[in-house]
């Protein structure tokens, strides 16, 4: 009787092995404390989440998605999650598989890894700027964003400078310079970059009077 017990244990603890790495190949994502991470991703989302110590509690999941509509990256809070306190929020990180803009389309392949680690710790200052905000306000927040340049601009800028006082300042800058100084992206997009987000030149004279402070 106990031989039996014990067989029906083994195929089921194989069957469950068998089943969780099933699991880990249909999404290829990576489960850590607080965190999920794509595979692809874990060298990048590791170097960029290294410069913010403080998320070390906060539940982000890093998510790909075939395309998202006129960005790259976009970080918002997990709507299911808003009722919960401001401690318990969870975020998510959603990134393009294939960037797309104005007729352009770029893979995540494509894109350097410092300037991913750039982008990706511009995001994490969206984070740290949301972690601050009560619900309401962080859903008043989400409204401005469609309806008020200007509030994106404040936005994006809080972002960051959210980075450059994590030391992100040279991946900051080269994820600028990568959109601003590349032929393929559109006209449209890099006015709209230089016209909402601090430029290259703007993030290194932050840097120093920052360092000087
Ligand atoms: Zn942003």
């Amino acid at each position: 009787m106990y031989r039996i017990y014990i067989s029906i244990k083994l195929i089921l603890t194989g069957f469950c092995i068998l089943a969780s790495n099933y699991i880990m190949a249909i999404s290829n994502n990576i489960h850590l404390k607080n965190k999920i991470i794509p595979e692809a991703l874990i060298n990048e989302v590791g170097t960029a989440l290294s410069y913010y110590p403080e998320l070390a509690e906060t539940r982000i999941e890093f998510k790909l998605k075939p395309s998202l509509k006129k960005s790259f990256m976009k970080a918002q809070p997990k709507f299911s999650s808003l009722i919960k306190s401001k401690g318990k929020r969870e975020y998510v990180i959603l990134i393009s598989k294939v960037f797309k803009i104005d007729g352009m389309q770029l893979p995540l392949a494509d894109i350097p890894k410092n300037v991913l680690i750039g982008w990706l710790g511009h995001e994490l200052g969206h984070i740290m700027d949301y972690k601050n905000r009560n619900t309401i306000n962080l859903i008043w927040f989400g409204i401005r964003y469609f309806f008020s340049q200007n509030h994106i601009r404040e936005a994006e800028r809080i972002a960051d400078v959210y980075a450059i006082t994590h030391q992100m300042q040279q991946y900051i800058v080269e994820t600028k310079r990568f959109i601003l100084n590349n032929g393929n992206f559109p006209m449209v997009y890099k006015d709209r970059i230089r016209k909402l987000y601090l430029s290259p030149d703007e993030i290194l004279s932050l840097a120093r009077e920052l360092e000087g402070n």
